[in-house]
């Protein structure tokens, strides 16, 4: 008896399979010896939650700032490869633009101004946006964060937990289209980082911001994420949708077991990039 092969065809891609922003085989170099990135890429599609995660050192963070624009500061630069962002090449644009066009990166530590109020750092985040209403978009940020309505002194006197929700309202702010993360979980306790994370959630789904996650928390960031890449030593080493990663048996043992001594994705041959590079 011959079985009758059912064929299904692929759905057509939608505006949301798009990606918004494509890195593709970066490499950056510090201080023009040191390889930091060596060659990554990767895709965060419109109106999706994507994760980029990874241990300390991995090479994260740099991730982001290459794609901000902000490597300059730390003599840093992307030595080859592109970025390209809602169809264009960016690889070199000022930081400025990038915020002006829509991407905006919420610092890892914050990065709010201490010694002025939560109004006034909120303001800061409209300031390349002079058609922006901002009194009415303050309003806004309050609705998803109450909290911050609440308290009237000076930023550096809100809790981490709070700081973290001013970066995020400030953020909201500069109206983005993607919102890059550093580590938005880093010193909070276990129900405020629920709390973090669940606001993340909402923007993307409420407001249609697309997210770029970076985080060490994977447990937390697998579940509101929608697709992940996992980084080592400056490489990216797998990806999948996120449900998929959360049930890979090594990414388990790894980054979502309780506690036990991290070892290196690179000693694993199943860990072995399916892609293929540039
Ligand atoms: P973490 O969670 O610790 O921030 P990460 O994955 O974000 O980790 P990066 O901060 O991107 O990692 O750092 C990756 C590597 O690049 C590290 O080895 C770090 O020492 C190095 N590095 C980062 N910034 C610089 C710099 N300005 N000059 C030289 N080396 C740097």
């Amino acid at each position: 008896m011959t079985l009758a092969v059912e064929q299904v065809a692929d759905p057509p891609p939608t505006e949301a399979d798009e990606a918004l922003l494509s890195i593709n085989n970066v490499e950056v170099i510090f201080n023009d010896v040191i390889l930091v990135l060596r060659g990554i890429s990767l895709d965060a599609r419109k109106g999706k939650v994507t994760a980029l995660l990874g241990a300390n050192g991995a090479g994260k963070s740099t991730t982001l700032k290459a794609i901000a624009g902000l490597l300059l500061t730390e003599d840093g630069e992307i030595s080859r490869g592109t970025v390209t962002y809602d169809g264009r090449d960016v690889t070199y644009a000022a930081a400025d633009r990038k915020v002006r066009d829509g991407i905006f990166l919420v610092m890892e530590g914050r990065g709010i101004i201490q010694d002025m109020t939560i109004r006034d750092n909120l303001r800061l985040g409209a300031f390349t946006r002079p058609d922006a209403r901002v009194e009415a978009e303050i309003e806004q940020v309050y609705r998803f964060f109450p909290r911050l309505k609440e308290r009237t002194g000076l930023a550096g006197y809100l809790s981490g937990g709070e700081q973290q929700m001013l970066a995020i309202g400030r953020a909201m702010m500069a109206k983005p289209r993607l919102i890059m993360m550093d580590e938005p979980s880093m010193g909070l306790s276990p129900l405020l980082v629920k709390e973090v994370f669940g606001i993340i959630r909402r923007l993307n789904r409420e407001l249609g911001i697309s997210i770029l996650l970076v985080e060490q928390n994977a447990n937390m960031a697998l579940k509101i994420a929608d697709y992940g890449y996992i980084m080592e030593n400056g490489k990216i080493v797998l990806d999948g949708p996120a449900e998929e990663l959360m049930r890979n048996e090594d990414v388990k043992e790894f980054y979502l077991g309780g506690g036990e001594e991290r070892r290196s994705f690179l000693n694993v041959k199943s860990f072995r990039r399916r892609k293929r590079w540039l």
